[in-house]
């Protein structure tokens, strides 16, 4: 028997392949998908070492059973001002997770849901509205094969993003990086230039001038170092008006491609999903929320000013650093029990399959806020299966490689910014986000080798690590940053 679905990690969007004979599960790249053509990088490779349970593993709710689990919520809900009740939800769920997410925010009367992707992906969604007026990806992978040029700034592609990596290094297109230090990509190369921290903005404005981006088909390629900077909607803006200014733009190979980090983070940016009141960086910095709801994410680890609420409620598969502050813990589904769907940074809406049963008494996201949902006496949420979901949800899934969009420059305000001392962070090849999936590896974790020019910080939370550093928001998305 076989099964086709894909990888939960990054936005690429992996297919893979997982046959069963017996008891033995094998798992390949799925060679028909047309984002991988059968590759995998070593993190989907070993994703059959993350399945099934292990000490960390959540089967029960804590507080005993489902039902008063579920009523000690709705008891919370009923009597908590809706104001003060906060969503915050994630790029790893399921389209239908977060449909019913949202839905019961809607029903219910909660402004304040809030994704993950608050904290990298908002700045693009805010520089793609500025320039072509809706949050379009107007390019795919198809166009790494058509570029003359690849123009990476701000992404370690090669060890974040490995199968866009492996197409790029297949093209025959002529690739510089950028960067503030040398990454695998950048070694990888044909031309690396170094930049110092909050000093891009000079060297994006120069694109124009270069021969080998001006007089070439070129696609740029960005992620964090570009989005979790200061000014990152201007930093991105400019980019788009360098293609503009360039007739780099709305032909093969032409033109600007995102990659997002977590593997429905487009998703959640084709919902919606977004604050009417406080961001999620607010729901942390201010008082306002007393009860907050944390669906498939870490902030206890990842949230610069991460505190404690009167009441957290928190569904994840596995223990993590938030589940620790949690007062009710709810255990949801894990990757390879799940049905549904995500979409990759390329626009494609790609198919996860359940191959497993749940393990002890988990649900799958959706499932869980329906169980609340309908203990508040809300109507529309009888769902018995993802599919149900899905026909609700009508989405269009056509998919064109290049989608046409104006060209219009945007007005830059910012510039550079000069920094005596900066931070600047990583990821490695072998472990993925706070690795609550990855660390359950063998495999990655005998391969995580600590680079002798750098300091690991996976065990240090933001909260930590920037405890004394005024936190900025990107004028426009409202994104957070760092001062200094
Ligand atoms: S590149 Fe991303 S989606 Fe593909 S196998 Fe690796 S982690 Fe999974």
């Amino acid at each position: 028997m076989s099964f086709k679905t894909t990888c939960p990690y990054c936005g690429v969007g992996c297919g893979i392949d997982i046959s069963r004979s017996g008891s033995t599960l094998k798992l390949t790249g799925d060679k028909a998908s047309p984002v991988n053509q059968g590759m995998l990088c070593i993190k989907g490779q070993t994703l059959l070492e993350t399945v099934g349970t292990d000490e960390d593993r959540l089967l029960y709710p804590s507080i005993g059973s489902w039902e008063k689990a579920v009523h000690t919520i709705r008891d919370n809900f009923l009597t908590t001002p809706k104001s003060e009740i906060a969503l915050y939800v994630s790029g790893q769920m399921l389209m239908e997770d977060l449909y019913v997410a949202k839905k019961f925010a809607d029903a219910f009367g909660i402004k304040n849901i809030e994704s993950n992707s608050r904290l990298c992906m908002y700045s693009t969604v805010e520089a793609n509205k500025r320039a072509y007026g809706a949050d379009i990806v107007p390019v795919s992978y198809n166009d790494i094969y058509l570029a003359e040029t690849i123009f990476i700034i701000g992404s370690n592609t090669a060890d974040c993003h490995p199968i866009v990596f492996n197409h790029i290094k297949k093209s025959k297109a002529f690739v510089v990086c950028v960067d503030v230090y040398e990454t695998t990509t950048a070694k990888r190369s044909d031309l690396f230039i170094k930049v110092k921290a909050g000093q891009d903005m000079t060297l994006i404005d120069d694109l124009v001038n270069q021969p080998w981006f001006k007089d070439k088909k070129t696609l740029s390629i960005y992620s964090q170092g570009l989005t979790q900077s200061t000014d990152a909607t201007d930093k991105v803006n400019a980019l788009i008006n360098a293609h503009i200014y360039t007739g780099n733009i709305n032909k093969p190979g032409c033109g600007v491609l995102s990659l997002t980090g977590q593997s429905n983070a487009m998703g959640g940016r084709e919902l919606g999903i977004r604050t009417a009141d406080l961001t999620a960086t607010e729901f942390f910095s201010t008082e306002q929320i007393k009860t907050l709801w944390v669906m498939a994410t870490n902030p206890a680890h990842s949230m610069i000013n991460y505190r404690q609420f009167d009441t957290l409620i928190v569904s994840d598969f596995t223990k993590t650093l938030t589940t620790e502050d949690a007062d009710i813990i709810l255990p949801a589904c894990s990757w390879s029990e799940k049905t549904g769907h995500q979409k990759n940074s390329e626009r494609r809406y790609l198919k996860q399959n359940a191959f497993l049963p749940p393990a002890g008494e988990s649900k799958p996201d959706w499932e869980i806020i329906c169980l609340v949902a309908k203990s508040l006496g809300l109507k529309g949420f009888e769902y018995q299966s993802a599919a149900e979901i899905w026909h609700e949800m009508d989405v269009d899934q056509h998919w064109s490689a290049q989608v046409k969009v104006p060209e219009i420059p945007v007005e830059i305000k910012s510039t550079n910014r000069n920094y005596e001392n900066s931070i600047n962070n990583g990821r490695l090849l072998t472990q993925w986000h706070g690795m609550s999936r990855t660390q359950k590896s063998k495999t990655l974790n005998e391969m995580t080798k600590q680079n002798p020019d750098t300091v690991s910080i996976h065990h240090i939370t933001n909260a930590e690590l920037f405890k004394d550093k005024e936190v900025e928001l990107d004028r426009y998305s409202r994104q957070p940053c760092f001062k200094g």
